[in-house]
């Protein structure tokens, strides 16, 4: 956890009037099967703002989060992370460049340790391949202590100290969310996507994971957030309404809940 400044200016420059795009959808369009499940999607994540995303069930929006992490490649359309076109990059490509998700059901191994789980945050950043680590060369042996080393130091700061040594399958979804989280901070991504990390969760674990949201946007990551909860989604910048696959209305929470479309369509009033 040692790049606090970096995100820190980047927020300060994000703070001012026009903040300089990092994510940008650019007509994006989607099908399966012959299912067009995205159509002509497009918006900007400035940086060091929080970007929600929000639609009915199978509106399209894990879609949206596979196109942009690299898990599928879009029909048409391209993205691109500050300027540079990523539509092609692989999910390790991207995740290299700062941008990194999180899934509908979180991606813990069970059967490891909270400290396990989070040393696999690293394991992109290391250099040793299998056959070094088999080896136990200097090499694969310094990659393990930096994994160690940034486990421990995400475990301290996300306050999973205590659970460090439990098994993540024994944990509450809330604290299982935490993990995964502090999982995916570890490298200081620049953006963060979270797809509906509130569900499963209670209200007083939304509301710890809501501060968390809180607490790294103000340290300066971008955040783009799918989720359900409209409590959650109040920590939003802007907020895009994604309906059978379209984008439908854009602006703050307030504005889109008031929007007569997105009331016909989404909220069913
Ligand atoms: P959301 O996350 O908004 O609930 P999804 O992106 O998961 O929506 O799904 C959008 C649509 O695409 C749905 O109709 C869903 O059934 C369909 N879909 C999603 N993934 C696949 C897939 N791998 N194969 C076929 N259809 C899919
Ligand atoms: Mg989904």
């Amino acid at each position: 956890m040692n790049a606090p400044q970096r995100h820190f200016e980047a927020n300060t420059q994000a703070q001012q009037a026009a903040a300089p795009t990092l994510l940008r959808l650019d007509s994006i369009a989607h099908s399966f099967g012959g299912l067009d499940v995205l159509r002509n999607v497009s918006f900007n994540v400035p940086v060091g703002r929080i970007v929600g995303l929000i639609g009915p069930n199978g509106s399209g929006k894990t879609t949206c989060f596979n196109i942009v992490s690299g898990f599928l490649r879009p029909k048409a359309g391209r993205v691109a992370l500050a300027s540079r076109d990523i539509t092609a990059d692989t999910v390790q490509e991207r995740s290299r460049a700062g941008l990194v998700r999180t899934f509908q059901t979180p991606q813990v191994f069970e059967h490891m340790t909270v400290l396990e789980n989070l040393m696999t945050g690293s394991y992109k950043d290391t250099h040793s391949g299998v056959v070094q680590a088999m080896l136990r060369t200097p090499r694969a042996r310094a990659d393990l202590a930096q994994m160690r080393a940034n486990a421990e130091a995400a475990c301290e700061k996300f306050g999973l100290g205590r659970l460090r040594d439990k098994l993540a399958g024994s944990l509450p979804a809330g604290q299982r969310r935490i993990v995964e989280l502090a999982r995916a901070c570890i490298g200081h991504p620049e953006i963060l996507l979270l797809d509906e990390p509130s569900s499963g969760l209670n209200s007083e674990e939304i509301e710890t994971l809501r501060g968390w949201i809180t607490r790294l946007n103000q340290e300066g990551m971008t955040i783009l957030l799918v989720s359900h909860d409209m409590g959650l989604m109040t920590v939003c910048d802007t907020v895009h309404v994604l309906y059978y696959g379209e984008i439908i209305a854009s602006g703050a929470l307030h504005e889109v809940q008031a929007d007569a479309r997105v009331r016909e369509a989404y909220l069913g009033v």
